[in-house]
């Protein structure tokens, strides 16, 4: 077929892009999608930073980065919708990988017209940050995400990158986490949970 320069009629992209009952704008299948194909790419059109460009650092404030396996800050345009509009959920059916320029692919099967959702794995200290979850699945938690206070910290201690307690309230809130992790498959986020940790015992107190 000869191509005229025309403007597509129709758009060949197997999801959309509307409003969301969880938030804001999200993504919606326009097919059904099987564990393990692609969705989406993160980001269409983006800037890609160095991780130490305090435009990087900037950016990360607003949530709405990717970092790259090999090290670089992928920071969404926002003209250009793509995976980055991924909402959060408890029970996510898809997983955002950081390989390359970043993509959604799916990890649950997904019906046509289904909200594609992601695990945001997000982890705070002492409250700061925190927010609601609106996910609507049966087992949310209220929240998108973990917190995690400068108490629990000067209770675990970090041995070969697990982390390790005594204390019965921290060990239950860490293995109940671990556990919600696991089942959604999303043990990785531990890993974060650890360092954020051993950030808040290297932090000197009230400076
Ligand atoms: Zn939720």
């Amino acid at each position: 077929m000869k191509n005229r320069g025309r403007k597509a009629m129709f758009s060949l992209l197997p999801v959309e892009f509307r409003q969301s009952a969880i938030e804001g704008r999200g993504v919606f299948a326009k097919k059904a999608f099987s564990p393990g194909e692609i969705i989406v790419v993160y980001a269409p059109k983006h800037e890609r930073l160095a991780a130490d460009d305090p435009r990087a650092t900037e950016a990360a404030a607003t949530r709405l980065t990717l970092f790259t396996q090999d090290g670089y800050v992928l920071v969404p345009d926002q003209s250009a919708p793509g995976g980055w509009l991924c909402n959060h959920s408890c029970a996510p059916n898809a997983a955002l990988f950081s390989s390359g320029d970043g993509r959604v692919q799916c990890t649950r099967p997904i019906a046509r017209g289904d909200e594609v959702t992601i695990f945001y794995g997000w982890v705070t200290c002492n409250g700061e940050g925190s927010a609601p979850c609106r996910c609507g699945a049966p087992a949310c938690r209220g929240a998108i995400n973990f917190d995690v206070s400068d108490e629990d910290a000067a209770n675990v201690r970090i041995e070969n990158g697990q982390l390790v307690t005594t204390n019965t309230r921290v060990r239950a809130k860490l293995e109940e986490y671990a556990e919600f992790l696991q089942s959604i498959g999303q043990e990785h986020v531990q890993r974060t949970v650890a360092t954020t940790l051993a950030r808040l015992k290297d932090q000197p107190k009230g400076v």
